[in-house]
């Protein structure tokens, strides 16, 4: 994975400290399931803003033994571990796919499932508090999506399949960043499950393309 799969630093620091926004801290979570190197980070981030708040705590707050008794009712709790979540599923022209677990919510709220061009689907997910447009999008095999760059920032996890574009190949728990300076046309030979979310229009760059600048409104709308 080149550094373009992954979270950026920012974002893992905000989901360590709980600060990130819920629908990108879905997408980082689902990262996290399949990436060690932003999980070891993410964990070690974690432990030093608990040693910080720690540090924080004046001594004087918690006598010694206060704290060997606070302590030792920690480790009294019961640790049985929680049962694993299921996997959430999702129905698509005729199949079953399994997503993370943490994906439940937005797989209840996505719409129906339209074509926006020829071989690509998106299904908008709805009732989300922020000026995201948010969509599961499919990609079917042999598809593309014109060269275009953005107005906005895109995220796009990669959930199920494969795509490719200028930059290289993603697969399942990539996160792909895109933003004003990047301008790409992402292909999949084998179909792609995605979920994107876009902070604004995408704008489209190239010849036939350019003619179809209005279908960026129209893909824009599908979100909500
Ligand atoms: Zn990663």
């Amino acid at each position: 994975m080149s550094d373009r799969h992954h979270p950026t630093a920012k974002e893992l620091e905000q989901f360590a400290s709980g600060e990130l926004d819920d629908v990108l801290a879905i997408m980082v979570s689902v990262h996290l399931g399949q990436c060690h190197r932003c999980r070891d980070r993410v964990e070690l981030m974690q432990q030093q803003q608990a040693e910080q708040l720690s540090a924080l705590i004046p001594p004087s707050e918690f006598g010694d033994d206060e704290l060997a008794r606070m302590l030792n009712r920690l480790e009294d709790a019961p640790s049985e571990a929680p049962a694993a979540p299921k996997p959430t599923e999702m129905e698509f022209q005729g199949r079953s796919i399994a997503l993370p677990p943490a994906l439940a919510g937005l797989v209840d709220r996505a719409g129906p499932w339209s074509r926006v061009v020829n071989r690509l689907w998106s299904a908008p997910i709805q009732d989300h508090q922020r000026d995201y447009q948010l969509n599961f999008i499919y990609m079917e095999p042999g598809g593309s999506i014109a060269a275009h760059t953005h107005k906005g920032k895109e995220w796009t996890l990669v959930l199920d399949g494969t795509f490719s574009d200028d930059s290289g190949d993603y697969g399942p728990g990539d996160l792909v960043h895109c933003s004003e300076s990047n301008e790409h046309s992402p292909r999949s030979e084998k179909g792609c499950l995605c979920l994107a979310v876009i902070d604004a229009p995408l704008h489209f760059t190239s010849g036939l393309a350019r003619a179809l600048n209005p279908f960026s409104q129209l893909f824009f709308k599908t979100g909500g």
